[in-house]
């Protein structure tokens, strides 16, 4: 069964002859479970299909299906609760908060919602990303695949079941890559996650049980 669907799913930036296609009539099925990279050149509408994949932007045509439903068919404050309880997200960035120590940072997003933190839970997490010695740590104490392996946790930690990840090694040296990468795959699948990853780098897509590519907007090839 697929997770995500899209239907002829097209984004246009700014108006007329001066718009840019960032996305083309993309039509794509992701599979419940599914660990998938995109992968195309810088500029070819990897964020944009990511970001729409993952309700943070609005598309200018067609539509994203999650398990069969509509999703901008709903009004802003359904759709922003239907990300917070179904997609975790994981930027190139990090975007830790610096002045929390990991464990804060990990926790931040159940607090803002005022959930419970299952303690079982956060413990599998921390032990699968090894984190452990690190959990008293402010961001700038860490390295950069520390820092990262403290937002995939913080991004996994209310259990949705789509993570999506942009260019996440994108700031890391290629061992510290292939790591993050493993320790993705090794989460989503313990946690019955659908995994999307999108990158540059087509030897890292190649890890993935699946490839997208894309190309000015469009998709080429489909799963393969
Ligand atoms: P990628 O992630 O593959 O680098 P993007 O999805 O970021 O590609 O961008 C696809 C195209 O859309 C590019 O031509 C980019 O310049 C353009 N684009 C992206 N975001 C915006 C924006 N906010 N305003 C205008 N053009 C944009
Ligand atoms: P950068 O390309 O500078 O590394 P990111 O990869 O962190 O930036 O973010 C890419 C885009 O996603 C940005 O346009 C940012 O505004 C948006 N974004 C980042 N985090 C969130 C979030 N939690 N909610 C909504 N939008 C976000």
């Amino acid at each position: 069964d697929s997770i995500l669907t899209t239907k002829n799913l097209t984004k246009r930036y700014g108006r007329d002859e001066n718009a840019v296609v960032a996305l083309d009539h993309c039509s794509l099925t992701i599979p419940e479970g599914g660990k998938i990279a995109i992968v195309g050149e810088s500029g070819s509408g990897k964020s944009t299909l990511l970001h729409l994949l993952g309700a943070l932007d609005i598309p200018t045509e067609g539509e994203v299906f999650f398990r069969g439903q509509s999703i901008y068919t709903m009004k802003d404050q359904a759709l922003s609760a239907f990300r917070r309880q179904n997609i975790g997200f994981v930027f190139q960035s990090y975007n830790l908060v610096p002045e929390l120590t990991a464990k804060e940072n990990i926790m931040l997003p159940l607090l803002i919602d005022g959930r419970d933190v299952d303690g079982e839970y956060f413990e599998h997490v921390v032990e699968v990303l090894g984190l452990h010695s690190r959990l008293g740590h402010l961001p700038g104490q860490m390295s950069g695949g520390q820092q990262q392996r403290t937002a995939i946790a913080r991004a996994v930690m209310n259990k949705p079941p789509i993570l999506l990840c942009d260019e996440p090694t994108g700031n890391l040296d290629s061992k510290t890559s292939a790591e993050v990468i493993a320790l993705l795959l090794e989460v989503t699948q313990d946690f019955h996650m659908t995994l999307i990853l999108v990158t540059h780098d087509r030897k890292l897509a190649d890890k993935m049980e699946a490839v997208i590519t894309i190309q000015d907007g469009r998709i080429g090839g489909g799963l393969s």
